[in-house]
């Protein structure tokens, strides 16, 4: 080649990396944009005040934890699906329940039902420390490759939800994102006095209730139904 080829082919490639970082910046800034349009619409716009909640909102970036077809629809007023017959909760359901669980800074918080991760991420977001078990290997496995460099403080166990995780208890928050019939007796056990955890029960294609369930002192519960949800079922190993 000669020289001067040489120097318009050395041109030409950087002007095309150079076009490709910059195609990558407007796209992050359009789905930023998305985020903070969906906080706005169906967040904020729906009655939720709490502002760690909010913030971690417009702060995880929702569309990487979808898989990449599913991308573009992130930021809709939806669940989506994420494989393996699961979904990924519709935004104001994640922030409805996040709201509830009145999060402190320095909760310890455990979620049944990883799925795509971004529960934890945003719970990551607003406490110390997260811990997150998914019963699909498979699941498991991905939202901890994808944790692993945006949330690394998140422990990620595969398993069954239904025994809790007892190395990190007792957990001021439980959150359970699968509709569980009743409600299992080690999360109750791992709750701590004063604790609050939500979860939706109810019959597995049937009615399901969003239930706050708060662990008062001497181990009394109160339980309440808050919303009318439909989640995919709570399974277990067989
Ligand atoms: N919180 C998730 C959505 C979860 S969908 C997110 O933000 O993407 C519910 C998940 O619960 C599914 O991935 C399902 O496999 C899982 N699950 C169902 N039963 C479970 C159990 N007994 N223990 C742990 N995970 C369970």
């Amino acid at each position: 080649m000669s020289k001067i080829r040489m120097k318009i082919a050395i041109k030409l490639s950087v002007s095309v990396l150079v076009l490709l970082v910059a195609a990558r910046v407007v796209l992050a800034e359009d789905y930023r944009e998305a985020r903070l349009e969906m906080v706005k619409t169906q967040i904020a716009g729906r009655g939720i005040t709490d502002e760690p909640t909010l913030a971690a909102m417009r702060k995880v970036p929702r569309h990487q934890f979808v898989p990449e077809n599913m991308a573009v629809h992130a930021y809709k007023d939806r669940p989506l699906p994420i494989g393996y017959g699961q979904t990924i909760s519709q935004p104001y359901i994640v922030a409805f329940m996040t709201e509830r669980l009145q999060l402190q800074p320095e909760f310890r918080v455990l979620e049944i039902g990883t799925g795509s991760g971004y529960q934890a991420a945003i719970l990551d977001e607003i406490v110390k420390k997260v811990y997150t078990i998914e019963i699909i290997e498979e699941l498991a496995e991905q939202a901890r490759q994808r944790l692993a460099n945006m949330y690394p403080d998140i422990t990620v166990i595969h398993g069954d939800g239904y025994f809790g995780w007892q190395e990190g208890a007792p957990y001021d928050a439980i959150i359970v994102t699968a509709a569980a019939e009743f409600i299992p007796h080690a999360l109750i056990e791992q709750l701590k006095e004063g604790g609050r955890m939500v979860i939706p029960v109810g019959s597995p294609y049937g009615a399901q209730w969003l239930t706050m369930v708060e662990k008062a002192s001497g181990d009394v519960l109160t339980t309440e139904r808050l919303l009318p949800v439909r989640f995919v079922p709570f399974t277990r190993t067989k």
